[in-house]
């Protein structure tokens, strides 16, 4: 049994859908004061009405993460109203597919921006309110792609993803004299919104090919960045954990037919 995180100030980014909102979802369960914050405001306000209804208090906050001035302004105002900052999940991501001979420069700008450089925007408009309360925690959600493992398609998604590792190696040894903790959480194929959007054959091979023969569900992102979170994690920084049913344990197509 975790030690309460009941009370504590939370941001979830992507906190409107998918994996974010399982994230929410298992903090809301903790009694925790959570921000939700994506860009589209009627899938917030849904996931905003669950939360409550589940006895959290919850709010939105419309942002674009890969805009500074929108990630510093939503991270002071979620601070203002519950009353500090303990915990950031910064998991905003998008993963359109496009092969680099069709990728063009802009496409891989823009996931670098929507994937990197926004977790980066989150940890340093975090920063003084974790200075000030002389505490805190960042969790970040990778992949398996990238990381580990590759797919077709996703170059410039794996290499966002890959870079978020590269991030807090060194972003935990400058959050440590703050006393704040960074890791990762490194997701296998999750049911989401996102996910689904990519087909029902994808997900069907896709469920074939993971040992635990299941695609994971969001809740399972949810433990995991909640045990980064818990007080029993305060020695853990810079490291990171892969969620993904064994995914990436079969050396061959024939190691998984044999199980
Ligand atoms: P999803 O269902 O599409 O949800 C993505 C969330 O991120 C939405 O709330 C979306 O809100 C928000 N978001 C995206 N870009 C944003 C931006 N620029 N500003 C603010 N919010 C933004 O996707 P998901 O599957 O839950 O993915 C969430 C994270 O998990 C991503 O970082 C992804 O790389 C990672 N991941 C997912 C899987 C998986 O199997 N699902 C596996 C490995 C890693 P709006 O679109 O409304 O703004």
């Amino acid at each position: 049994m975790l030690t309460s995180l009941q009370g504590r100030s939370v941001i979830v980014t992507g906190g409107s859908k998918g994996i974010g909102r399982g994230i929410a979802r298992v903090f809301a369960r903790a009694g925790v004061k959570l921000t939700l914050v994506g860009r589209d405001q009627a899938a917030l306000a849904a996931a905003v009405a669950e939360m409550t209804a589940a006895g959290a208090i919850a709010r939105s906050a419309v942002c674009d993460v890969s805009d500074y001035d929108q990630v510093r302004r939503m991270v002071d105002a979620a601070a203002e109203v519950q009353g500090g900052l303990d915990v950031v999940c910064a998991n905003a991501g998008s993963f359109p597919q496009v092969k680099m001979v069709d990728m063009t420069p802009e496409d891989w700008d823009q996931m670098m921006a929507n994937n990197l450089r926004s977790t980066f925007l989150c940890v340093k408009a975090a920063i003084p309110h974790f200075e000030r309360a002389g505490k805190g925690r960042v969790i970040v959600t990778s992949s398996i792609t990238g990381p580990v493992t590759g797919y077709p398609g996703w170059s410039h998604y794996g290499a966002s993803k890959a870079g978020q590792l590269g991030f807090i190696k060194t972003a935990a040894m400058e959050l440590s004299r703050y006393n704040t903790t960074i890791n990762a959480v490194m997701p296998g194929n999750i049911v989401t919104e996102g996910l689904e959007g990519l087909g029902e054959d994808y997900l069907k091979t896709m469920a074939a090919s993971i040992p635990l023969k299941r695609l994971g569900a969001v809740e399972d992102i949810g433990h995991a960045a909640l045990f980064f979170a818990s007080d029993e994690a305060a020695y853990i920084t810079g490291q990171q954990i892969i969620v993904d049913g064994g995914q990436i344990l079969p050396e061959s197509l024939e190691a998984i037919a044999s199980i």
